[in-house]
């Protein structure tokens, strides 16, 4: 089989990159490993998160124990967001001469952006937010890409939004695909082959066995975790160093009394610390299962009671010192000066939970994980600006080229790079 383009991976990297080079009238074939999975539950979630139960975690644990959390489907780790979209890195890539001004705009107007309306915040978020205006935290609605004529308020965007309210990248999947794109799924790429310095295609798996498929340009997309290991197996092996993942914890609490409803999570979002001290924190509800899984023996119980807990999110801009192997094995230490980060978010946390009336006995931290892998395959360290490796025509559009942890939601970023990216390929590659 021979193809113009070949993407790799059908998330937020993928999808982007696929619509705007199709609806340039390009050959366009998309291999992605995952399949269609139904949505919004937690026991479809469990075959689509890339861990798995015997690990007691829906992510991926790294040697050291901290938890990765991405999906394998179509749409990727889109299809779990929160709907949170931020310009992060928007000063850093501007440093490093990469102006995204025009794709910031045009993305936040293709994913339908707008601030989270008060109206539709949960009592949950409101009594978080009173809490923390009495302290003197400065708190603000989250931009979301969720359209909230359609969202029912479940809380459950974490297992994939079963009414269509949330942006994903299955949306610019769709949109490929009428502009003649082909996905194919179940397909996963093991390596690139090249020679004399260019491309020439990819080595993939399927239900049917190996094969070749050619093509003139490769785009990798395979996210932060799997497009280094793609490109290890392919000789570039100064990938997979720099690994970040936006750590976080989770602060909870139990109020005495008093039910809430669910709610969409991190409707507001307090990063007056983001510059100084590289934290953000938001309200946050995990899924009963998430919970249960990860609460110790004696508070197992409290997973059926997330009624009446309240919950603070501390996300890190975390050291770059994790690493992927070629053989997917996953570092990702928790440095000191990340603990510093999560300390300082933890504590703060509490003082707003325990103003919010939580009973102090039952303030409890959750471990660490991560869930915005990237940084594996850097501007500047494994690509140069125009996001090409030194094999000529091998391409990467996904948060594996983010120079550093954004320590914020990543996607419209990684949208607005890969329309650069696209951008890119039609002026100077192609079309000369
Ligand atoms: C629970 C959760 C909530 C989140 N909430 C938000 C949020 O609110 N806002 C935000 O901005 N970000 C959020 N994120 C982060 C965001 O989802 C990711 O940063 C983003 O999806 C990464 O995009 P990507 O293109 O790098 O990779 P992905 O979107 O993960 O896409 C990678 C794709 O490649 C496929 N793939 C992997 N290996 C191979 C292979 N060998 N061959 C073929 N295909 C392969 C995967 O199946 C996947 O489809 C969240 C993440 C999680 C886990």
């Amino acid at each position: 089989m021979k193809s113009n383009i070949i993407v790799v991976g059908s998330g937020v990297g993928g999808a982007t990159i696929a619509k705007e080079l199709s609806a340039q009238g390009l050959n366009v074939t998309i291999l992605e490993k995952g399949e269609y999975h139904k949505l919004g539950t937690e026991r479809s979630a469990l075959n689509f998160y890339s861990g798995s139960l015997w690990n007691f975690c829906p992510g991926e644990k790294s040697k050291e124990g901290t938890e990765i959390l991405r999906t394998v489907m179509v749409g990727g780790s889109s299809m779990v967001t929160l709907g949170n979209g931020v310009r992060a890195l928007h000063k850093e890539l501007a440093t490093l001469g990469i102006d995204l001004e025009k794709e910031f705009e045009e993305a936040e107007k293709e994913l339908a952006v707008k601030p989270m309306p008060e109206n539709l915040m949960g009592e949950r978020t409101k009594k978080l937010m009173t809490a923390s205006k009495e302290l003197g935290y400065k708190v603000k609605p989250m931009p979301k890409f969720i359209d909230f004529k359609k969202c029912r308020s479940c809380g459950n965007c974490v297992l994939g939004c079963r009414y269509g309210a949330k942006w994903t990248a299955q949306n610019f999947l769709w949109q490929a695909r009428r502009n003649g794109a082909k996905l194919i799924t179940g397909a996963a790429v093991d390596k690139v082959f090249h020679s004399n310095g260019e491309v020439k295609g990819v080595h993939v798996r399927t239900s049917s066995g190996f094969s070749e498929i050619q093509a003139e340009n490769v785009i990798l997309a395979a996210g932060g975790i799997g497009t280094p290991i793609i490109l290890q197996n392919s000789g570039l092996n100064n990938a997979g160093d720099h690994l970040f993942a936006d750590l976080l914890i989770n602060t909870y609490g139990m109020l005495d009394k008093g039910g809430m409803e669910d709610e969409i999570g991190m409707a507001t979002v307090i990063d007056t610390y983001h510059e100084s001290h590289g934290f953000i924190l938001s309200p946050i509800l995990d899924t009963r299962l998430d919970m249960f899984l990860y609460l110790p023996l004696f508070k197992k119980l409290r997973a059926l009671r997330r009624d009446r807990i309240l919950g603070l999110m501390t996300k890190i801009t975390d050291d770059n010192a994790g690493r992927v192997d070629a053989n997917g094995k996953i570092h990702k230490p928790v440095t000191e000066n990340d603990e510093k980060k999560l300390r300082l978010g933890d504590e703060i946390s509490r003082k707003i939970l325990l103003q919010a009336g939580v009973s102090p006995k039952s303030l409890y931290t959750t471990r660490v994980r991560g869930g915005h892998p990237g940084g594996t395959a850097g501007i500047g360290r494994v690509v140069n600006i125009d996001q090409e490796t030194e094999i000529n025509r091998l391409f990467i559009s996904d948060a594996s080229v983010f120079p550093t942890s954004p320590g914020a939601p990543p996607v419209l970023t990684i949208v607005a790079l890969s329309k650069q990216l696209s951008r890119k390929i039609v002026s100077e590659y192609i079309k000369n």
